[in-house]
């Protein structure tokens, strides 16, 4: 299975995302966790990516796409993926497109998360992220994942969260038309407890695939 996985930020995509890569036994790839893994490890990429995330901005999508390109051609991804953040916008999803019909495999559909604004500032500014593996969590000192101490993400405080909605708005909202267009969108909400949205998508994703 080839998914993308698309929602405003704290739709619980990184949630979702383990569950349903678990599920169908396919690699969960998130372009914030590889940018953030490489920020801890102090990479070039990962200076370079700081200041955009601390602001709530894009990467550049040269960065970007040559990153999710790389991560592509990795052997694990035989049997799929699920694409976690990328695209995040039209440009990025015409990338994603034309490498996957060169490789010919395209995708299967496209998960959206959808989730009304209000909902998602009472979420993120609640969210606390593993220092570690980089698990979200709401009310806990030590991550529920690994035990690693948790931090709120610079871009998780409210400032930043208001920037990083007008982003999604204005750029990311975009490609929910491109792919319907394409025939590709699947919309399931994300309200409701997280076994609940797991069974909606994959009961949708099935119906696709089948
Ligand atoms: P996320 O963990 O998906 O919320 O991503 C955190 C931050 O990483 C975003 O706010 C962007 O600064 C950066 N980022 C992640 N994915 C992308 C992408 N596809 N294009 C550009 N920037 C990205």
């Amino acid at each position: 299975m080839r998914l993308v996985l698309v929602g405003p930020p704290g739709a619980g995509k990184g949630t979702q995302a383990q569950f349903l890569a678990a599920h169908y036994s396919i690699p969960h790839i998130s372009t914030g966790d590889i940018f953030r893994a490489n920020l801890k490890a102090g990479t070039p990429l990962g200076i370079e990516a700081q200041s955009f995330m601390d602001r709530g901005e894009l990467v550049a999508d040269s960065v970007t796409n040559e990153m999710v390109k790389d991560r592509l051609t990795h052997d694990d991804i035989a049997n799929g993926f699920l694409l976690d953040g990328f695209p995040r916008n039209v440009a990025q999803a015409e990338v994603l497109r034309a490498v996957l019909a060169e490789k010919q495999t395209p995708l299967h559909a496209v998960l959206e998360l959808s989730l009304a604004n209000e909902e998602i500032v009472a979420r993120l500014t609640a969210r606390r992220t593993c220092k570690d593996c980089f698990q979200p969590s709401v009310g806990v000192d030590k991550c529920p994942q690994c035990g690693g101490d948790v931090y709120q993400r610079e871009d998780d405080k409210a400032e930043v969260i208001t920037r990083r909605l007008e982003v999604y708005q204005e750029q990311t909202a975009p490609i929910i038309s491109f792919y319907r267009n394409e025939g590709l969108l699947i919309t399931v909400s994300a309200l409701g407890e997280v076994e609940d949205i797991t069974a909606n998508a994959i009961s949708a994703l099935n119906r696709v695939s089948e």
